[in-house]
């Protein structure tokens, strides 16, 4: 029996684990007890990883060999991966030639390591000639990216794990952590158990299992986060509670903002948000004077037509307190995917560049062109997800290369992102899973390594740079995504440019993590310091980390100087605005989709096991007891949920965790149970028949967390 350390491959917390096995087969996994992110500890879903990667269902759900689609709806044939690549290279190179760059359009993963990552974006800003390259991170974290930036400066977290046990007042909104980041939530009931001062603060419109154990409650009406914000703000100044000291020396622009949230009174807050006016001056008197004062987000502020207001009017609460920079204190973003972080880093994102630089700053371009070898880097940004399916369904996006993410199910508007799949020339998926609902929809089938089989590196919400590493040969014919990005690669530069085929000339994950790790030199995230050699003998290590340093940094901004041009943080002048659409009377009802506590993201691992639907068995729509009473539904009755885009078919589950007019659907289910239409009558899956693509015209992250329905009994 032998052991290999690594990381889960779930969500952001970023969990060290143990992989037993005897070096082909995986045996069994465990917490590893040096990990700083979990000390040994692991959730439901990290603890079973080896069942998911048993010999029984690697056989039924693993893409084993390349495959190619002789015709359209016809099935793929197994090829070699001589002819996978070659036809794959060679009609990217013709669409590139009859129709540019931005006629190919790149869609990858947070899940993706970051060394596949780096590999992909240069293949599309070093080699094609676009930014036309985009990540299933822009549904996850984008607009804490872009509130970040405004502020602060970066797209750098400021706070560590280490925050929790420092914290005597923890706000918890838009997150349902009990669920979505488990390990840390124990982390979080350690810290109170320890400290019974410690306040919880949930801002949540659902009562989760994370506001179940608050302090305080705050159901606040969906999308109205602003509000609330504003008004903490005004009920911070009228009590005295911010602190004019760090304002004056760290921070500008904070005069337009306080005119601002002068008419937020709590009177005006209630009336926006639906919460109590008590309710909402015992958040403002804890958040400002029962301190250090940690706020932990996630997905109910990124998913939102508002994303980057809502994170930028969480981080004005926290500058006008100086509840930043110092243990237990600041605006901690909880990242979603296990490597969302690490393709920020490199750049990952059609208006990204490599290492934290700006696509639209000509001094940053410059730099990774030089960097790269080429002669420039093109400054006209890709079109994000959204974008580039529409695009693709408009048929001006001619080429999908999809690798380890399934739009077909993850998605808003799945009719558009259908009509995409369909309409496009080319379809390529590059995927772990042959069992993914967008795998039908491709042309080319390129088999990839998954958990267990990787080697790499991760970064999770707390900077920390972790080693992933293979315990076992790849099955089949998979081969890792960075190999297969650069042999694309060095295919199309034979074609198209055969002088920069050498840019992809990466033996190991090392050499291109190397080439990352130059990248990121005198920038905010530098980890000129760190090597895979030491994070061999040190473990993982949180940036930045420079040249000659001998750890990480725990947290940022200790000294007050933030990492815009002047030093000084911004405060962000937001205005309040409502839902993209609101309910209205042939749509009475707000629905929220979220996480379940045992499954992940469209399932195609945790689905394997029987044993994760314990907690919840089958797809269901929660709705308040008094709804069901006012529309004559039982428990288990079949209902529509009917949005203007499409509609779902499933079965009604009384619930008061939420409120009357507002339903909840778990965002996993795909199409082998929850069958949907859209708005013409074509067969769609899951709940994401009936989101709507409207996205924050920041961030450009999209409104995940509302849609006005109509819900009818069938
Ligand atoms: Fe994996 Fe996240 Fe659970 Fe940790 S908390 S074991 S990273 S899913």
């Amino acid at each position: 029996m032998r052991e290999t350390t690594s990381t889960c491959c779930y969500c952001g917390v970023g969990c060290g684990v143990i992989i037993e096995h005897d070096g082909v087969q995986i045996t069994g996994v465990r917490g590893d007890p040096q990990h700083p992110a979990n000390f040994g500890r692991l959730c439901s879903k990290g603890a079973t990883l080896h069942l998911t990667a048993s010999a029984s269902v690697t056989r039924q759900t693993r893409l084993l060999s390349p495959m190619r689609r002789l015709q359209r709806g016809g099935p793929p044939q197994p090829v070699s991966w001589d002819d996978a690549l070659t036809h794959t290279a060679d009609e990217l190179a013709r669409l590139h030639r009859a129709h540019g760059p931005e006629s190919i359009g790149v869609y990858i993963s947070g899940q993706l390591l970051t060394e596949d990552y780096y590999v992909f974006n240069k293949l599309v800003k070093g080699l094609l000639g676009s930014n036309q390259i985009d990540t299933n991170s822009r549904l996850c974290m984008s607009s804490a990216v872009a509130g970040y930036k405004a502020t602060l400066g970066a797209d750098a977290p400021p706070c560590a794990y280490d925050d929790l046990q420092h914290a005597q007042t923890v706000f918890i909104t838009g997150s349902n952590m009990a669920w979505a980041h488990p390990v840390l939530m124990r982390r979080l009931e350690d810290a109170r158990r320890a400290n019974p001062t410690q306040k919880w603060i949930v801002a949540d419109p659902r009562r989760t299992e994370t506001a179940e154990s608050a302090d305080l409650h705050l159901p606040l009406m969906p999308g109205s986060d602003v509000a609330l914000y504003h008004g903490l703000l005004h009920l911070l100044l009228w009590e005295g509670l911010v602190d004019t000291g760090f304002i004056a020396q760290h921070t500008e622009g904070f005069d337009a903002l306080r005119d601002r949230v002068r008419d937020h009174t709590p009177r005006e807050t209630a009336r926006l948000t639906g919460l109590a006016e008590d309710d909402i001056v015992t958040a403002a008197r804890w958040f400002g004077s029962h301190t250090p004062t940690l706020s932990l987000y996630c997905q109910g502020l990124n998913q939102s037509s508002s994303g980057t207001a809502k994170n930028a009017a969480l981080i004005n609460l926290h500058l006008a307190t100086g509840q930043i920079g110092k243990p237990g204190a600041g605006p901690f973003s909880l990242t979603g995917q296990p490597n969302a972080m690490g393709g920020r880093e490199v750049g990952g994102m059609a208006n990204l560049l490599s290492g934290h630089r700006d696509l639209g700053d000509p001094t940053h371009r410059a730099e990774v062109a030089r960097l790269w070898g080429v002669p420039e880097v093109p400054a006209k940004p890709g079109l994000t997800a959204v974008e580039m399916f529409e695009a693709a369904a408009d048929g001006q996006v001619k080429a999908l290369w999809i690798a380890c993410t399934n739009p077909a199910q993850s998605m808003p508007d799945q009719a558009t992102v259908r009509r995409a799949l369909e309409r496009a020339e080319l379809v390529i998926v590059q995927e772990a899973f042959a069992t993914t609902a967008t795998c039908a929809f491709a042309d080319v089938l390129l088999p990839a390594t998954t958990w267990g089989e990787k080697d790499g590196t991760v970064t999770n919400s707390e900077r920390r740079i972790s080693r992933v590493r293979p315990a076992v040969p790849a099955p089949g014919e998979a081969r890792h995504d960075w190999l297969i990005a650069r042999d694309v690669a060095q295919q199309l530069a034979a074609r198209l440019m055969p002088e920069r085929a050498a840019l992809f000339d990466y033996p190991t994950a090392e050499s291109i993590w190397l080439e990352h790790r130059e990248s990121t030199r005198g920038r905010d995230l530098d980890i000129t310091g760190l090597s895979y050699e030491m994070l061999e003998t040190r473990g993982p290590q949180q940036w930045p980390l420079p040249e000659g340093g001998s750890a990480g940094r725990v947290r940022l901004y200790e000294d007050g100087h933030f990492a815009t041009a002047n030093g000084r943080a911004r405060f962000a002048d937001v205005a309040f605005t409502p839902l993209a659409e609101p309910r209205d009377a042939r749509y009475p009802f707000s629905l929220n989709t979220g996480r379940l506590r045992d499954q992940w993201h469209g399932m195609s691992r945790t689905g394997t096991l029987g044993r994760l639907y314990g907690h919840e068995g089958w797809p269901g729509v929660d709705m308040h007891p008094q709804d069901l009473q006012r529309l004559r539904l039982n428990e288990g009755d079949l209902v529509r949920v009917r949005s203007r885009r499409g509609e779902v078919l499933l079965p009604v589950r009384r619930s008061d965790s939420v409120k009357p007019t507002q339903a909840f659907i778990a965002m996993h289910w795909g199409e082998e149970v929850l069958s949907g239409r859209d708005s013409a009558g074509r067969a769609l899956a899951g709940v994401n028949a009936v989101t709507l693509p409207s996205f924050c015209p920041q961030s450009r992250q999209p409104e995940l967390k509302h849609a006005a329905v109509a819900i009818d009994k069938v």
